[in-house]
């Protein structure tokens, strides 16, 4: 595993995100009362800086890929603003967010269903320049499309292949290099590893690491399973029931978690002594029990580390 790059001085926000709420429900049927309501993404704020990893971390269904998808503006936000280079991209129009769209991109958990297995991998990693127009196509496309085989750590000799003649974590090279076809700035990558064999993990957190050293990306890291957060995440933020309940350094929430919930997520990571995992116990937290009430907020605890209290 590779040193992750110091953590950038905290220039300006690239991606700010205040007060987003995403409640799904509600919706109105022709017999009996309206679906219930579910928030999924209940009031949070964060923001990255550019070159920074944040990490959003969580058990399933605490609302990370929903704000994944809500901040790339796939999805409309039910409340709140997301900001972008400064700029408040919340609710523009198709044609506005055109620009936006080459600027941020997102990688999914499962090569697999996010490849078209009709489509050779070579035009699958080629398509986004086609769309938006980039090249030409022909010999100048062929290049391109070869320099980011050569990026992800593919041989360019395998683009006229097609995604069911590749391995897990080739495949998920694959999505890497067509998310990086435009040259983007930002990239929410919503488990990118959690569908991996672990031995390939490292080898796709490492790749993370090299472009960002290289292209100087910003990532909003979505992860389950902490143990590689660590290694790759500058900052990390911990999802519970659609609310961040613990946000900080890397460090302070690794070494000093504050809250039930963080102690309970971290107790959960494997350690890799026998010894030691023997004897690791995990914690367990009672989400119905230790539910933030709807007014609490976080609470600076440190130095940029801050808790939800209550
Ligand atoms: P995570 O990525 O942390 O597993 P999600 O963001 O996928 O969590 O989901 C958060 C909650 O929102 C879950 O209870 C999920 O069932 C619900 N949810 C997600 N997408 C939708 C949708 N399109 N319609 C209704 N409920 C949804
Ligand atoms: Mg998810």
């Amino acid at each position: 595993m590779v040193e992750k790059a110091p953590a950038p001085e905290r220039p300006e926000p690239i991606v700010e995100v205040n007060n987003l709420s995403k409640i799904y429900g509600g919706e109105r049927r022709l017999f009996g009362a309206p679906s219930a309501l579910l928030k999924a993404v209940n009031n949070i704020s964060f923001d990255i800086a550019a070159g920074e990893t944040l990490g959003l971390v969580g058990e399933s269904g605490s609302g990370k890929s929903t704000t994944g998808r809500v901040l790339l503006q796939l999805e409309a936000p039910t409340s709140g603003d997301i900001i972008f280079r400064s700029k408040n991209i919340t609710g523009l129009s198709k044609r506005m967010l055109r620009p936006y769209r080459r600027d941020m991109q997102i990688i999914f958990q499962d090569p697999y269903s996010s490849l078209n297995p009709r489509m050779t991998v070579g035009d699958f990693v080629g398509e986004p320049l086609d769309v938006h127009g980039v090249c030409t196509g022909g010999p100048e496309r062929l290049d391109r499309v070869a320099a980011l085989f050569r990026k992800v750590g593919l041989d360019p000799a395998f683009m006229k292949r097609y995604p069911h003649e590749f391995s897990g974590g080739q495949r998920q090279r694959v999505s890497i290099a067509r998310a990086i076809a435009l040259n983007p700035a930002f990239i929410v990558a919503d488990e990118p590893i959690t569908a991996l064999d672990v031995s390939i993990q490292a080898q796709i957190v490492n790749l993370f690491q090299d472009l960002q050293d290289e292209l100087g990306l910003t990532y909003l890291f979505i992860a389950h399973d902490l143990s590689m957060v660590r290694f790759l995440c500058h900052r990390v933020a911990v999802m519970l029931r659609g609310r961040i309940v613990e946000m900080g350094p890397c460090e302070a929430i690794f070494e000093d978690p504050q809250h039930p919930y963080t102690r309970a997520l971290l107790s959960s990571i494997p350690i890799p002594d026998p010894d030691i995992e023997s004897t690791r116990r995990p914690l367990t937290f009672d989400v119905s029990a230790n539910l933030p009430p709807d007014d609490a907020v976080l609470e600076p605890v440190g130095d940029g580390h801050l808790v939800m209290r209550g």
